[in-house]
């Protein structure tokens, strides 16, 4: 037999995930000039980096040789949130944190519980463990609740749930997830995905960290991907029970999280001016780009996010004549949604560029 057949057949089940097509990809496949090339597709902030992370960030240059210390990242993620230090795990990207709980509660013989046109890497993350996935059918685009309580078996150990969602935007009311945590028994741990949560208006924001508290089996997820701009980084973290961030930290990679990527986080977290203007432009982009899909005629699905999923009668088509045009978006049909695209909210001229090419492509 070949060295691949002995993999487990759950690894061999698992389909790779599939990202946004990068601008140098496109622009060696298409011959266009990178700068031509306007890429909406991956939840990327328009503005870039934080330019007090990118300061922090040439400063820590000097000290690359040794080990990472995750010391002051923690200290600052468990001030401003209001926990303990020993209830923040870092992560390579939030995706980390997320295979971390993965490998912690999952196993051969367990199952975990995710919505239809939810995040892939829940389903990924959960067959690396050699998890069964249980996808359950989603309402309006989004995660029906009810049907993911009633979902769960006697061999089901992990919940995700996403809010906002990605590739869909929805969002779910806090009361409705709080309920939902109330109903679930207490040996399922919840992984509340908040990869969006600082694009949300801050007056609707819930306090959701102060939630561990009775919910001891709630994992929260955030990252340092998407308002604060260090996708290329890597950095995210979970906030937890001290009882389950141990587990997670037992198995995290000691030095999971570089140096440059600890140093550009604590300098982003205290980047106000900054995340304020992030905020901004996805607030003024989303109007923009959602005016444009109505003049056009096409549905979208409402967002809470820094991008949006408007429905196209092809979505494969339209996503190859937008790229002819050096338009990069997402299409997902590997999320079952294959007539929709989602573009992510970028500069005023991006949006603009999109929209015009969108138009010709249709
Ligand atoms: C972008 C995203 C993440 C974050 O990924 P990182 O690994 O932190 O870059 C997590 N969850 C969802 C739903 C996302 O869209």
């Amino acid at each position: 037999m070949s060295i691949a057949a002995q993999a487990p057949a759950y690894i061999r089940a698992i389909s790779p995930y599939v990202p946004g097509k990068p601008i140098t990809a496109l622009a060696r496949e298409m011959g266009l000039a990178v700068e031509s090339i306007v890429k909406l597709a991956s939840n990327e902030n328009p503005l870039g980096m934080s330019p007090k992370a990118r300061a922090a960030v040439e400063k820590a240059i000097a000290g690359i040789e040794r080990y990472p210390d995750q010391f002051e990242l923690i200290a600052a993620l468990a001030e401003r949130l209001g926990v303990a230090q020993n209830q923040i795990v870092l992560g390579n990207g939030s995706n980390d944190v997320l295979d971390l709980a993965a490998r912690v509660f999952l196993a051969p013989g367990r199952s975990s519980v995710f919505s239809q046109h939810a995040f892939a890497v829940y389903p990924l993350a959960t067959m690396s463990a050699g998890g069964e996935c249980i996808a359950v059918p989603a309402r309006h685009y989004g995660h029906d609740l009810a049907a993911m309580r009633a979902a769960i078996r006697p061999d089901t150990r992990v919940v995700w749930i996403a809010n906002p969602n990605n590739p869909t935007g929805n969002f779910l009311p806090y009361a409705e997830v709080k309920a939902f945590l109330q109903a679930v028994p207490a040996d399922v741990a919840v992984v509340l995905d908040e990869a969006y949560n600082e694009y949300l208006p801050p007056a609707e924001r819930v306090d959701t960290v102060a939630w561990i508290r009775d919910f001891p089996n709630l994992i929260i997820t955030r990252t340092f991907s998407k308002i604060h701009g260090l996708a290329g980084l890597r950095v995210g973290y979970a906030v937890a029970s001290s009882e389950v961030a141990d587990l997670l930290n037992r198995v995290r990679q000691p030095f999971n999280v570089n140096n440059l990527a600890i140093a550009a986080a604590c300098a982003a977290l205290d980047d106000h001016l900054f995340i304020a203007e992030s905020y901004e432009l996805n607030r003024r982009g989303m109007e923009q780009i959602v005016a444009g899909l109505k003049r056009l005629g096409l549905e979208h699905i409402p967002s809470h996010g820094n991008f949006v999923t408007f429905a196209v009668s092809d979505g494969a088509a339209a996503n190859q004549k937008l790229l002819r045009q050096g338009v990069i978006v997402r299409p997902i049909g590997g999320y079952g949604l294959p007539n929709h695209l989602r573009v992510t909210i970028g500069r005023e001229t991006e949006n603009l560029r999109f929209l015009e090419a969108l138009e010709i492509s249709l």
